[in-house]
């Protein structure tokens, strides 16, 4: 039965991320990825529900703190629409300006290589955009206090998974996605990397009960984020990577320790309780 339970519990992450990848492989058979995609993450999303239910990593994490409308705001109002925004405007007419260019052989992105390798390129190159936008909006203050709505909960669960403000958002898609941009890959790479980032950011803030083993030597697992959410800025300021932990690991902020995560997770500072209060805030702060 321990034995069961361990091997479930390790085969989790991967079992769950493999499923949704699949799903949206699919979707690219049946040239309808953006559906597919958003069944997967919809399957995804459920799954999670029901296991932070019967196999939560902390129970007390399960307990309401008055924060679920003000995150389900933010997931909706502030990151979804400038996901939305970006994608339907900047980002496909910037892509629509770059990939031709790369269509007619000017471009560096290698388009002729097998696209799963192009989706290992693609990942690991948006992750140093995102890295860079994640580490200084934990290191310098007029970005952190936009991050710092994202950090002020004092419980993870896949509902605040979306809780950003929209500067914040805004920062870390431009820094992930012009590289990709401006190296001209295909659109097809920058779906995949939404969905991995996607399955990739629910997994990591749920309060699911899993082991990782060397899987969080390479990618962005709960057991790392927890970390990331510490009080403590010895043990906050570290594990930056959105969805593989190679910069962290080349720019020495990696942090895996043996321990487990704290409990008491959160900022040492105020943040108002109500969605639009947290939306003014990081604007009438001073200094
Ligand atoms: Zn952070």
């Amino acid at each position: 039965m321990q034995y069961t339970k361990f091997t479930l519990s390790r085969a989790t992450w991967p079992g769950l991320m493999v499923i949704c990848l699949l799903i949206t492989g699919y979707g690219f058979v049946k040239e309808q990825p953006v559906l597919f995609f958003n069944l997967a993450y919809l399957f995804l999303a459920l799954s999670l529900l029901a296991l932070e239910r019967f196999i939560p990593h902390e129970p007390q994490w399960n307990k309401g703190d008055g924060q679920t409308f003000a995150n389900i705001a933010h997931t909706l109002l502030s990151k979804g629409t400038v996901q939305t925004l970006v994608i339907f405007s900047t980002v496909i007419g910037l892509a629509a300006l770059v990939t031709p260019a790369a269509e007619q052989g000017h471009g560096i992105w290698p388009r002729e290589w097998p696209l799963w390798i192009q989706v290992i390129m693609g990942v690991t190159a948006a992750e140093f955009g995102l890295y860079w936008a994640h580490r200084i909006a934990h290191e310098w203050l007029p970005l952190w206090r936009f991050h710092a709505i994202h950090h002020s909960v004092t419980r993870l669960w896949i509902i605040n998974t979306g809780r950003f403000h929209f500067i914040d958002s805004l920062a870390s898609i431009l820094f992930g996605m012009s590289i990709l941009l401006l190296l001209g890959a295909p659109m097809e790479v920058l779906i995949w990397l939404s969905a991995i980032t996607a399955f990739i950011g629910m997994l990591t803030h749920c309060n699911v009960e899993m082991r990782f083993g060397f899987l969080s030597w390479i990618f962005n697992t709960p057991g790392l984020h927890r970390w990331h959410h510490s009080r403590l800025l010895s043990e906050g300021n570290k594990n930056y990577g959105e969805n593989l932990m190679i910069w962290d690991h080349i720019f020495g902020t990696y942090f895996n320790p043996k321990r487990r995560p704290p409990v008491n997770i959160g900022i040492n500072e105020y943040m108002p309780p109500g969605f639009l209060q947290q939306l003014a805030h990081p604007f009438r702060q001073k200094g």
